[in-house]
């Protein structure tokens, strides 16, 4: 059946299902038809073994969840991340002295993220979809062609239907077809390194700390998760990380005990093990015609300060309010002039981070001995410098930059 709505969103990932509540969901002030197009069916994205990551909720994000009607749901499954260390070590198992920690003194306003596994993310925000009366889905089957006419945007599926909108939200992934079909070309680079991703469980408690640390490799993140569990990720040299993917669980947990250290007692794995390429790319446009891209459609970063979703979540939150302000006006929401507001508000930030990202990457995976001593130096000194200090805070808890109303927790 050919259907007609305001917006279709393609993909219902985090940042599709983020979409879909911003501009249709229960909570929104005046919700818009929302379809929601995707190849997967999202109730398999809640399965343990789909997507072994869990996600670094920052405070203005948690906001948005709030305003979204989905953080009770996961409240429950949420670690509060209340102290952070940093350190650069030579090689795994080495001696690692604290360089860099951002304690409880440092997050007087509260807890700078909260980490929560994908799997409930996924879930709490599919139930909350899947009870908006202005949100439908067109699940298990791929967009065949997209049309960005003059006046209205549409996609056709595998099955021959036709659906159309005044504007297509491409929330479909680091390999968007939607991107690739409006001809928007990437600017970045592949990492020669793979994000391990998996969860373990300690004899000790976390007390909610996290840890990053540096190796030469790449970063090895040890992240609170609810319990006695953390969730990793490890990143390796590409050859490195697919060795340690085809170990047995064996040398698998020995080469993951070397890097995890003692200070948490023993540690077993309790989950599967996921890997998954690094890069940076961010889309040299993030609009064209009846098009706006949000979360990889728009960019990919590294891992290593867990921004990506978070950043997903600004291109959606400053989208939602572009296309709400407009449709109060009675203005047409795929227009140029609306497109270019979102694009304005949101890629230059978006370079910004990921360049900044992609430097702290550089500096911190080789073994160069003055670029060692550097950094070594630099982390030690912000150590020392309160006000620097309370500005990565700011910038760890979300709430740098110019804050769209749904992350401050306001509805829109
Ligand atoms: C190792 C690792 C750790 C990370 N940790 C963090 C963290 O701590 N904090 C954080 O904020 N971020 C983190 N990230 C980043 C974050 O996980 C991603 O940015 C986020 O999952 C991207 O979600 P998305 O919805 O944009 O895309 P995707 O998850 O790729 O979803 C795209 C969806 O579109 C659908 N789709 C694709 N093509 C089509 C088509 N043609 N037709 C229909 N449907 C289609 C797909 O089926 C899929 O459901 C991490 C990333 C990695 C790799």
């Amino acid at each position: 059946m050919n259907t007609a709505s305001d917006i279709i969103v393609i993909g219902a990932a985090l940042n599709g299902l983020a979409a879909a509540l911003a501009l249709g969901g229960r909570h929104a002030k005046r919700p818009l038809d929302v379809t929601v197009i995707d190849l997967k069916d999202p109730r398999s994205f809640v399965s343990g073994s789909f997507d072994g990551r869990a996600s670094a909720i920052t405070a203005s994000a948690r906001r948005m969840f709030e305003a979204l009607g989905v953080w009770s749901a996961v409240a429950g499954d949420a670690q509060a991340m209340v102290d952070i260390i940093v350190t650069d070590s030579a090689k795994p198992g080495a001696a690692r002295p604290v360089l860099l920690q951002f304690g409880p003194e440092d997050m007087k306003g509260g807890p700078s993220a909260h980490m929560v596994e994908n799997r409930h993310l996924y879930g709490a925000m599919l139930e909350e979809a899947l009870a908006s009366p202005h949100i439908s889905f067109l699940i298990g089957q791929p967009v065949e062609s997209f049309s960005f006419g003059p006046g209205l945007a549409a996609v056709k599926l595998a099955d021959a239907t036709e659906h159309r909108a005044s504007l297509i939200v491409a929330a479909d992934g680091r390999n968007s077809a939607a991107r690739e079909a409006a001809g928007i070309k990437l600017v970045g680079w592949p990492y020669d390194q793979k994000g391990l991703v998996a969860t373990v469980e300690h004899d000790l408690p976390h007390n909610g700390r996290a840890e990053e640390h540096f190796t030469p490799s790449g970063p090895f993140a040890i992240l609170p998760l609810p319990g006695n569990r953390s969730s990793l990720v490890w990143s390796e040299r590409t050859g490195e990380a697919d060795r340690m993917m085809a170990l047995d669980e064996e040398g698998f947990a020995a080469e993951l005990r070397l890097r995890f250290g003692t200070h948490l007692g023993d540690v077993r794995l309790i989950s599967g093990r996921h890997a998954y390429p690094l890069s940076m790319f961010i889309a040299g446009s993030f609009t064209a015609n009846r098009l706006a891209l949000v979360g990889d459609a728009a960019h990919v970063l590294h891992p290593l300060a867990g921004l990506g979703f978070n950043l997903g979540l600004r291109d959606v939150a400053a989208l939602a309010e572009c296309i709400h302000d407009a449709a109060a006006l009675g203005l047409d929401i795929g227009s140029a002039q609306i497109l270019e507001r979102y694009q304005m508000w949101r890629r230059f930030d978006t370079v910004a981070t990921g360049a900044a990202m992609d430097g702290m990457n550089r500096l911190f995976s080789n073994t160069n001995p003055v670029l060692t001593l550097l950094r070594r130096a630099g982390l030690m000194a912000v150590n020392r410098m309160g006000g620097l200090k309370s500005m990565f805070v700011g910038e760890a808890s979300g709430f740098s930059g110019s804050l769209p109303k749904l992350l401050r927790g306001e509805q829109v």
